[in-house]
C-alpha cells in the first residue's frame, strides 16, 4: 500500500528525490518488474494522450500521415549505415531465440531454437521505415512521402530515471522522404519549429533551440536540431529533436525516385521526434514543493470541485448548487471533475494539490447562501472569491492565467541563469554553478570531449537566436563563427 501522507522532498533538500517523491505523490506511474521501464497509470496517461491529441492534429495538418512499423529489426539493417550502428550499438535489446523449454534437470524454462539472424527490438526505426519506403517510392510523384508513427522504443539504459530516461519509452517519430536537399532542409526546420511551438504554448516551458553539435548530433544525421529546456535545479533537458538524414540513409537503403528528367535520384530525408520525455520535461519545469503542477492546456483534469458539508440538508444543497456549476463548464469545453466523495475536505484539498489539477472550486453551505464559491490556484496558492454569476467566465480567465504564469515563470528561470562568458576560466566558474553558459566554441569533436571532461558540461546547441560574431573557442582559440550554449544536463 502507498503512503498517501508522505511528505514530498524539499527541491532544496535533494532535488533528484523530489522528482521521485512528486511522481509518486502524483500517481503517474506504478513499479515495473524490469528495471528501468515504468508501469503508466491512467493519471499520467491521460497527460500523454493530450499530448498526443495535439500534435497528432498538427502533424496531420502538415499532411503527414500515421501508419506503424514492426518492433523487430533484422541485427543487417543497423549495419547498412556505418554511424547509425556504432551510435545504437551499445543500447540494443537483441532477441536470439524464440521460443522456452523446460531444462529437466534444472526444473526451469531455458531459452530455445536459436534464431539463424538475431532480431533487434527498435531504438529507432530508420532502418526498417527506409528499407520499406525503397518499395515505395519510385518517381518525383510519390513525393513528398511524409510517415509518422507513435510507437514504443527501447534503448537499453543502465542509468534510468521515470519518464526522463527510461529503457522502454513512447514516442512519436516522423519520416520524410523529398526530391530536394532544399525541401528536406525546410522541412527539418519546420519540425523542430513545431515542438517548441507546441512545449512553449501548451506545455508552458521556455524553449532553447538550435543545431547540435557533431558529437551530439544523431547517429547518421547530417545534422540535427533540438529544443532544449531547463530545470528548476538550472540543468538543461534535451526534449525533441529533427534531423537532417541528407542521402546518408537514402544511399544505405537504395530509396531512389526517378525525377522529371527520367534521372534516378536518392531521396533526402528527416527523422524527428517527442518522447515521454516532455513528461519529465513538464515536471521539472513546474511542479513545487507541494507536489505536481500540469500547465492546464495538457492537465487532463482542469477544475476540480470540492464540496462541503456537515450534514445531509447541507450535502442536498450544495451538491445541488455543484451540479449547476459542473455543467455549465462543461459547456465550455473546460475539463471538469466534481470530487464528492465522503472524505474530509483537507484530504480532498490535498489529493488534487499533489496531482496539479490547475484550479480547485471549494463550495460549502456559506458559500451557496452567499451566493459566492471560492477558487484556489495551484501555480500560485491564492484564494479567490468569486461571485457565482461569473464562475465559468472567470474559470476560463483563471485557467488562461495560470498558462501564461507557468511559461513567464519557466522564461525568467532561463534568462537569469543564462550568462555569456568570454575566457576559459569564467567558463569553467560559471558552469560549475550551473545554468545555461553561451561562449565560443569551435564545433570540433575532440576539443567537445576535453571540455566534457573538464566540466561534466556539453554543448547543448548553437541557438538559432544567436547571431554570427567572430571569436576564439572558448578552450582550444580556433576561430569560431558562432557561440554554442553549454550546460549540465539530464
Ligand atoms: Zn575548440
Amino acid at each position: 500500500m502507498k503512503d498517501d501522507n508522505k511528505k514530498i522532498t524539499k527541491r532544496t533538500d535533494d532535488y533528484s528525490k523530489w522528482y521521485l517523491d512528486v511522481i509518486e505523490a502524483s500517481d503517474l506511474i506504478d513499479e515495473s518488474p524490469v528495471r528501468g521501464c515504468m508501469v503508466i497509470k491512467p493519471y499520467g496517461y491521460a497527460i500523454w494522450e493530450n499530448i498526443q491529441k495535439v500534435l497528432d492534429k498538427q502533424f496531420k495538418d502538415l499532411g503527414v500521415q500515421n501508419a506503424y512499423f514492426p518492433l523487430f529489426i533484422p541485427k543487417s539493417f543497423f549495419e547498412r549505415e556505418a554511424e547509425h550502428v556504432e551510435g545504437f550499438a551499445k543500447e540494443c535489446a537483441v532477441v536470439t531465440h524464440h521460443r522456452l523449454k523446460l531444462d529437466p534437470t534444472t526444473g526451469k524454462l531455458v531459452p530455445d531454437g536459436l534464431l539463424d539472424e538475431p532480431l533487434i527490438v527498435r531504438p529507432t526505426s530508420e532502418t526498417i521505415m527506409y528499407d520499406t519506403f525503397s518499395r515505395w517510392i519510385s518517381s518525383y510523384r510519390d513525393l513528398p512521402l511524409m510517415i509518422n508513427q507513435w510507437a514504443n522504443v527501447v534503448r537499453w539504459e543502465m542509468r534510468t530515471r521515470p519518464f526522463l530516461r527510461s529503457m522502454e519509452f513512447l514516442w512519436q517519430e516522423g519520416h520524410t522522404a523529398h526530391e530536394s536537399e532544399k525541401e528536406a532542409d525546410d522541412m527539418a526546420m519546420k519540425m523542430v519549429k513545431v515542438y517548441k511551438k507546441f512545449v512553449e504554448e501548451y506545455l508552458g516551458i521556455s524553449v532553447l533551440s538550435g543545431v547540435k553539435s557533431e558529437s551530439e548530433k544523431f547517429a547518421g544525421a547530417k545534422y540535427t536540431y533540438s529544443i532544449e529546456t531547463m530545470t528548476q535545479d538550472i540543468k538543461a533537458l534535451q526534449s525533441a529533436t529533427s534531423h537532417m538524414l541528407a542521402q546518408n540513409f537514402s544511399k544505405a537503403f537504395n530509396v531512389k525516385f526517378l525525377d522529371k528528367d527520367q534521372k534516378r535520384q536518392f531521396v533526402w530525408q528527416t527523422s524527428w521526434g517527442i518522447s515521454t520525455r516532455i513528461i519529465g520535461a513538464m515536471i521539472m519545469a513546474h511542479s513545487d514543493d507541494n507536489g505536481l503542477v500540469v500547465p492546464p492546456k495538457i492537465a487532463p483534469i482542469q477544475v476540480v470541485i470540492v464540496p462541503i458539508w456537515k450534514d445531509d440538508k447541507e450535502k442536498k444543497l450544495v451538491l445541488n448548487k455543484i451540479n449547476k456549476i459542473y455543467k455549465d463548464l462543461e459547456k465550455v469545453n473546460v475539463s471538469v471533475k466534481n470530487d464528492d466523495r465522503d472524505l474530509r475536505p483537507g484530504a480532498r484539498f490535498f489529493e488534487w494539490e499533489k496531482k496539479g489539477v490547475p484550479l480547485r472550486i471549494e463550495i460549502g453551505p456559506k458559500d451557496v447562501e452567499n451566493k459566492s464559491v471560492v477558487f484556489s490556484r495551484r501555480d500560485t496558492g491564492e484564494k479567490m472569491i468569486i461571485d457565482e454569476k461569473n464562475i465559468t467566465k472567470e474559470v476560463i480567465n483563471i485557467l488562461d492565467a495560470i498558462q501564461k504564469n507557468l511559461y513567464d515563470r519557466s522564461s525568467k528561470l532561463m534568462e537569469k541563469n543564462t550568462h555569456i562568458v568570454n575566457s576559459w576560466q569564467e567558463f569553467q566558474d560559471v558552469i560549475e554553478r550551473g545554468g545555461f553558459v553561451s561562449a565560443h566554441f569551435c564545433g570540433n569533436k575532440k576539443c567537445e570531449d576535453k571540455i566534457q571532461t573538464a566540466t561534466k558540461a556539453t554543448s547543448r546547441c548553437f541557438s538559432f537566436d544567436e547571431k554570427e560574431e567572430y571569436g576564439k573557442c572558448i578552450y582550444c582559440g580556433a576561430d569560431s563563427k558562432k557561440r554554442a550554449v553549454f550546460a549540465k544536463s539530464y
